[in-house]
């Protein structure tokens, strides 16, 4: 199977922070591929804007170098190269001053999409979005699209969406989630809502608990102290496991359209129970062979941020009543995966006298790496050995599914094609984003207030031991997190 490129309309796309570390690893090497497979009409341009004093010229080379590094070398064809570079353009830009904003101006078309990646920290969101509008640089067709963090908690959140929304509709601000953007994630909703089979079992009747894992083998080390004022539940569970655990608790659409689905996530985020203190377990590394511990990294010997976290969460509505969702994440952690598991309810009535064999369905969901799906199933043993059971993958992963896996965007290439096509199904709303600070927020709260110290945990373990006995108590057990 080949996948289908379908054309995006011209478009100028302004990179603010285009020599920043995310533009140089992402987002150009990104769009050089999309300009490789055909998606970008060749008069589309990019213009990097950020403080550095360089030319068009010494930009295209900091382009090419990031190409050369961050693009497989089968997909590295000078031709294209070329000709991907001959769209790139550089503006010297101060987003707080008043320098590089007219020769923006001067150099944006009339007539083709006019799309702004805010690729900087948040504090300046507010300058450039108010720039932009000043100069008259955005008009009310113009897109932009905001990096994480949105906020660090419900109030700097609020304060941010207030500041976009002085200058552009809801529907012009694009709040990339780069997980929302990963083919599994996507097909997450296609097998559950173009599939009969499943959905009549996606309830608490047939369900018995949902584990939802991104495990990093990194530490901190580079962004240590950045790191500490955030922790694992800022950084990643608010966000990129909220958004997961919306796609498989929200209720089906009424149509596959943005405000459809984006109504169905928040009303799972705002259904979500106040987690109970004894259902949260943080940890933070401690140091390994040769290796340094959290707090050397994070250059805060008395941290109590977390570098771990899991936590036990109820969603308080008829289809999800009394069903857990499991959920960690870490870093410097046995393995680098990510994965959704869904864990069925045995046969009400057990048939075989084989106890030993006895396994749940589990449909596996993963991200990374290797994205695919995996639906664990009960077969005989083959042979004479009589009627044994054994568990066994309904395999699904797509680099086999797909004729050129290489070909496959990756969460970024697709989200930006999706800003300049206007569709912002896969960007959060900010009504999600702040409901989903509503219910991080007290659960922060709460362990500042108690003062409580993460446990500390061997680097390249699977976390904390309490966060063994987290699902032990329930008489389950965490999957094994391997690549
Ligand atoms: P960075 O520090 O590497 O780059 C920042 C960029 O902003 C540079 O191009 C710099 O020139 C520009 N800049 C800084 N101050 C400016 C000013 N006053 N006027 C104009 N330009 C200015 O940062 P980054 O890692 O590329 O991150 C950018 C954004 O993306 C941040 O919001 C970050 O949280 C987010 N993000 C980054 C990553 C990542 O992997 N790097 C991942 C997710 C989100």
């Amino acid at each position: 199977m080949v996948s289908r490129v379908i054309p995006v309309d011209v478009f100028d796309l302004v990179i603010f922070g285009g020599t920043g570390d995310l533009a140089r690893r992402k987002i150009l090497p990104g769009l050089y591929r999309r300009f490789l497979a055909g998606q970008m009409v060749p008069e589309s341009r990019m213009i990097g804007a950020a403080r550095a004093d360089l030319t068009d010229e010494a930009f295209r080379q900091q382009v090419r170098e990031a190409i050369a590094e961050f693009v497989p070398k089968a997909r590295q064809d000078d031709a294209a190269i070329e000709g991907f570079l001959g769209r790139i353009h550089y503006v010297s830009i101060d987003a707080t001053g008043t320098g590089g904003w007219a020769a923006l101006k001067a150099l944006m078309r009339e007539n083709v999409v006019r799309a702004f990646y805010f690729s900087v920290a948040p504090s300046l969101f507010g300058d450039i979005a108010q720039r932009l509008s000043e100069h008259q640089i955005a008009d009310a067709w113009s897109r932009i699209v905001v990096e994480k963090p949105f906020g660090r908690d419900l109030a700097s959140a609020k304060a941010l969406n207030e500041v976009l929304a002085k200058h552009f509709n809801e529907t012009q601000i694009y709040r990339i989630d780069h997980y929302l953007g990963k083919e599994t994630v996507q097909n997450l909703m296609a097998v559950r809502f173009a599939n009969i089979l499943f959905e009549p079992l996606w309830k608490a009747e047939y369900i018995d608990h949902v584990q939802i894992t991104v495990a990093e083998t990194v530490g901190v080390d580079g962004r240590g102290a950045y790191y500490d004022k955030s922790g694992a539940m800022r950084d990643m569970v608010q966000n990129h496991l909220m958004q997961l655990l919306c796609l498989i608790a929200m209720e089906p659409p009424y149509h596959f359209d943005p405000d459809a689905v984006r109504d169905e996530k928040l009303k799972v985020i705002r259904a979500l129970k106040p987690v109970k203190t004894e259902d949260i377990v943080r940890g933070q590394y401690g140091a390994g062979r040769g290796e340094k511990s959290y707090v050397v990294h994070s250059e805060n010997p008395a941290s109590k941020t977390e570098s771990y976290i899991a936590l036990k969460v109820q969603i308080s509505n008829w289809r999800w009543q009394g069903v857990p969702f499991y959920l960690r994440t870490g870093k410097r952690l046995r393995a680098r995966a990510s994965e959704i598991a869904i864990t069925f309810k045995q046969p009400p009535h057990a048939i075989f006298d084989d106890a030993s064999g006895w396994h749940e369905n589990v449909l596996v969901i993963r991200l990374q790496p290797n994205e695919g799906m995996n639906l664990m199933v009960m077969i005989k043993e083959p042979g004479p050995g009589g009627m044994r059971l054994m568990q066994v993958p309904l395999d699904m992963s797509f680099a086999d599914a797909i004729d050129d896996a290489e070909d496959v965007p990756d969460a970024y290439e697709r989200l930006i094609m999706d800003v300049i096509r206007g569709n912002q199904t896969l960007f959060m709303r900010g009504d999600e984003v702040e409901a989903a600070w509503a219910w991080t927020d007290p659960i922060i709260e709460g362990w500042e207030a108690r003062g409580d110290r993460p446990q500390t945990y061997d680097p390249g373990s699977s976390g904390p031991e309490d966060a063994l006995m987290l699902m032990h108590r329930d008489g389950r057990r965490w999957r094994e997190i391997r690549e």
